[in-house]
């Protein structure tokens, strides 16, 4: 069974996708992960983001890949797990802005897609429902207001960043939505299957009973 968990950033997709995989003993895969692994590579390779026919060529040599272990699928860049180095603004803009050209999207659908066939799956992403796996028996579409998802990031990510403001939060957050929404190419939106959760006024626990209880609903009918 595949569980696709789609929305913007700061909908309070990771962690609940996390524990909705770990509760049903589903595998999990992070496709921003991915997208991230993918920006962290043009970025110490030195690339121009912007050249869509360098990006292309240089797809071919990148050695970028989700291993299954524990229950999750690591990314890996040339063996080494990208994780310690993604989680920042920077990166998520460079994978916001690459993840617009055809021969990004295209090179990782393969990627996610083999993970789908590897058994049960939670997977989490913005064109998990529409694209990547249109066939999903789960398919869940989470939002929240832009303020509620700013300070959510910004909470995340303030540890980190002790100088960060709310305000460049949130401005940052909007223009990458808009531009994940915008793009031509599996832009963000919810499938017309998926089912619709506001968490905006949802504790992590409420949004994970409520995915929880439609999940096993539906794997009852299968
Ligand atoms: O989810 P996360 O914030 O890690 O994703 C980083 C960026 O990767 C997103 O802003 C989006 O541009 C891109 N992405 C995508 N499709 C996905 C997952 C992520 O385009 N399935």
């Amino acid at each position: 069974m595949v569980v696709t968990i789609d929305g913007p950033s700061g909908a309070g997709k990771s962690t609940v996708s996390r524990k909705l995989a770990l509760l049903l003993g589903f595998a999990f895969l992070d496709t921003g992960a991915l997208y991230r692994g993918l920006a962290l590579a043009a970025q110490w390779a030195g690339l121009d983001a912007s050249d869509e026919t360098s990006v292309a060529a240089w797809l071919e040599g990148l050695d970028l890949m989700a291993r299954p272990q524990d229950g999750r699928f690591l990314v890996l860049l040339e063996g080494r797990d990208v994780e310690p180095f993604i989680r920042n603004e920077q990166i998520a803009g460079l994978a916001s802005r690459l993840s617009t050209q055809a021969a990004v999207r295209g090179h990782l659908l393969s990627l996610q897609r083999q993970a789908g066939v590897l058994g049960d799956l939670v997977a989490e992403g913005r064109d998990m429902g529409t694209v990547v796996f249109p066939r999903a028996e789960a398919k869940f579409f989470l939002n929240a207001s832009p303020a509620e998802r700013a300070r959510r990031r910004f909470r995340e990510l303030g540890a980190q960043q002790p100088g960060l403001i709310l305000e460049d939060v949130l401005a940052d957050l909007n223009q990458r939505d808009q531009r994940d929404a915008s793009r031509a190419l599996s832009p963000l939106r919810p499938a017309a299957d998926a089912t619709l959760v506001d968490t905006t006024l949802l504790d992590q626990a409420q949004v994970l009973a409520l995915l929880l209880e439609k999940v096993r609903a539906l794997a009852g009918r299968a």
